[in-house]
């Protein structure tokens, strides 16, 4: 089946700066998971799917700002420690260069760490891929239809998708 709205849609990436060295890949687990249609991933990423099919492979370059952004000087925050939050269940040791999560008004966001105090860390609000030029290579390797709560919930379910 070709990828439409609400396809489920499961892939393996690299993503690397444009020309340059590797960034991230999921080729070394479980491929990701989204649901089509739902801004799951960023929209220009998404467009680039529509239409294709089980086994595609395809490379598409998106500008920042239809990435992460354009970088913004001296976007620094203070922030405090215990607001800091870790993929994992450990409290959050900071350390200058550390990109850790935040919670905002706006949801959660990336930050980069770079300076710490006592209580506070002076942390770069820019996200850490804001400004570069992104090139994904992408590997399709199932499509099917979504489940009703699938649907509902606005996001794929199962591993490398939503598990909860
Ligand atoms: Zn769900």
């Amino acid at each position: 089946m070709n990828i439409a709205q609400d396809s489920v849609v499961a892939f393996h990436y690299r993503l690397s700066e444009e020309g340059g060295s590797e960034i991230e890949t999921s080729r070394d687990g479980s491929p990701s998971l989204y649901l089509h249609g739902h801004k799951n991933i960023l929209p220009a990423l998404e467009a680039a799917f529509e239409g294709r099919t089980s086994g595609d492979t395809f490379s598409v370059t998106l500008s920042p700002a239809e990435a992460y952004g354009t970088r913004r000087e001296s976007n620094l925050q203070r922030i405090p420690i215990k607001h800091l939050m870790s993929s994992g269940t450990g409290k959050v040791k900071p350390k200058p260069g550390m990109v850790v999560s935040v919670q905002t008004n706006q949801g959660v966001r990336q930050v980069t760490v770079v300076k710490v105090g006592k209580f506070n860390v002076d942390a770069d609000t820019n996200h850490p891929l804001a400004g570069k030029t992104l090139t994904f290579d992408i590997e399709i390797m199932e499509v099917r239809g979504a489940s009703a709560e699938e649907k509902a919930h606005g996001h794929a379910h199962g591993v490398g998708g939503h598990q909860h």
